[in-house]
């Protein structure tokens, strides 16, 4: 491993691995990526759902999809990865006045951006999703180009990228502590002994916490479980099995219940789905509460009766990475020269990777963003000024 470096990144989840790719793309490449189990994106990127949505209520989300969902269109022939990339849509359902009044506010902001999104009726939003049933829904939401694709494919995507212009990436490497002169970053201390960097990125996702501990600076990202489930299809064989038609959608549309958070999207052969628990306390254990399923379950047969006689094969539990206002951090610290975070992306950071590694690159590289990053900036949680993202499912 490297002793002296112009970059090191802490973590190698979608973040750290965009970062990293974008450096190297800028011509940095003195650049070491450390993380600290054997295998990449293994923490919250090798949990997720594999969604992504224009359909976010701050404008600063909506630009960050626009351009990152332009970057994973096009991921292989840039990147040079496939990443399974499908648009065939979000739809939200909406049983809520208040949540219908919210969501035209919404809409109108996501259209200010051009994005293709519209009201749908609950006929269409059937057409769309074969099999929902929709009582007490009173406005559904539908967005073309949204979709889901593989978080592993970007995030070894840009790892190997990434790799292939120098940078080093260093597998089961923990970053222990930090040194500084005054304000400023000297060295980063690691399970693996030290290296002399002026610039430490903060990448690790749910941990991010405390890596701001080791240079004394609050990063406020607080773990969250969230579960996500597999039901095969009754009896065996594939939902697209002809004695399944109309039961389930055939493409890979993510369906969500916004009020109960409900979702559920095609995954192969399987329906994939997930449901936010209110009463889940703040904390690192991923073990699947199975006590938690027969709950979801019960929202999920109403929305989708399909699944009253499916079959569960597997769940797993990963976590969210909160911040307070549910926006993400990136940028630099004002407390210690040379501390960036990249992280706190409170449940939508795969999606969001492309672009925040993109816009954190420019920043260090000293060029211009051509983004304003005054929502996330780690400074606004002590000034109290925060605007956040209300579309957190
Ligand atoms: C169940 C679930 C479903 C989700 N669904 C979606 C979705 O559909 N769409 C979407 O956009 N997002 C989704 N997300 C959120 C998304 O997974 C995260 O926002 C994203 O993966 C965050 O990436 P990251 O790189 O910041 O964090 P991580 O992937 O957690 O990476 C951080 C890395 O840092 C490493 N690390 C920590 N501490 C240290 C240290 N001291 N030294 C070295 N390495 C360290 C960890 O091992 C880890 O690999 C979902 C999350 C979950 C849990």
């Amino acid at each position: 491993m490297k002793r002296t470096a112009d970059v090191v990144i802490a973590g190698g989840g979608c973040m750290g691995c965009s970062v990293a790719w974008h450096l190297a793309q800028r011509g940095m490449t003195n650049v070491v990526l450390l993380e600290r189990e054997p295998q990449l994106g293994t923490g919250s990127t090798g949990k997720n759902a594999g969604g992504f949505r224009h359909q976010f209520s701050n404008s600063a989300n909506i630009a960050l999809s626009i351009e990152s969902i332009e970057l994973m269109k096009n991921f292989e022939a840039i990147v040079g990865t496939p990443i399974d990339f499908h648009q065939d849509g979000y739809l939200f359902l909406l049983s809520r006045s208040a949540n219908v009044d919210t969501f035209k506010k919404n809409v109108a902001l996501q259209q200010q951006h051009g994005v293709d999104v519209r009201w749908v009726s609950n006929g269409e939003a059937r057409e769309l999703s074969p099999g929902l049933d929709l009582t007490g829904v009173q406005g559904a939401t539908y967005c073309p180009s949204d979709g889901v694709a593989d978080p592993n494919g970007v995030t070894m995507g840009f790892a190997k990228g990434a790799q292939a212009k120098g940078v080093e990436i260093v597998r089961g490497c923990e970053v222990t502590g930090a040194k500084l002169n005054g304000h400023r970053l000297t060295d980063v201390r690691t399970s693996q002994g030290d290296i002399s960097t002026p610039i430490l990125i903060n990448a690790a996702g749910p941990w991010a916490k405390s890596i701001g501990r080791f240079l004394g600076v609050d990063v406020p990202v607080e773990p969250e479980r969230r579960h996500i489930f597999i039901a095969s299809a009754p009896g065996g064989g594939s939902w697209d099995d002809a004695r399944h038609a109309g039961r389930v959608p055939r493409s890979k549309i993510l369906v969500i219940d916004f009020e109960s958070t409900f979702y559920f999207h095609r995954e192969g052969g399987g329906l994939l789905f997930g449901m936010g628990d209110p009463g889940e306390q703040p904390g690192f254990d991923i073990t699947v509460r199975w006590d938690f399923l027969p709950k979801v379950i019960e929202v999920a047969m109403q929305r989708l009766p399909a699944l009253s006689d499916a079959a569960v094969s597997h769940a797993w539990a990963g976590l969210y990475e909160m911040t307070p206002d549910h926006n993400p951090i990136i940028g630099p610290s004002s407390d210690v020269d040379g501390f960036y975070t990249i992280a706190g992306f409170s449940g939508h950071g795969f999606q969001h990777s492309p672009a925040a590694g993109r816009i954190l690159a420019d920043v260090i590289a000293g060029r211009d963003p051509k983004f304003d990053l005054t929502p996330f900036e780690l400074d606004r949680f002590a000034r109290k000024s925060m605007a956040g993202e209300a579309n957190v499912v």
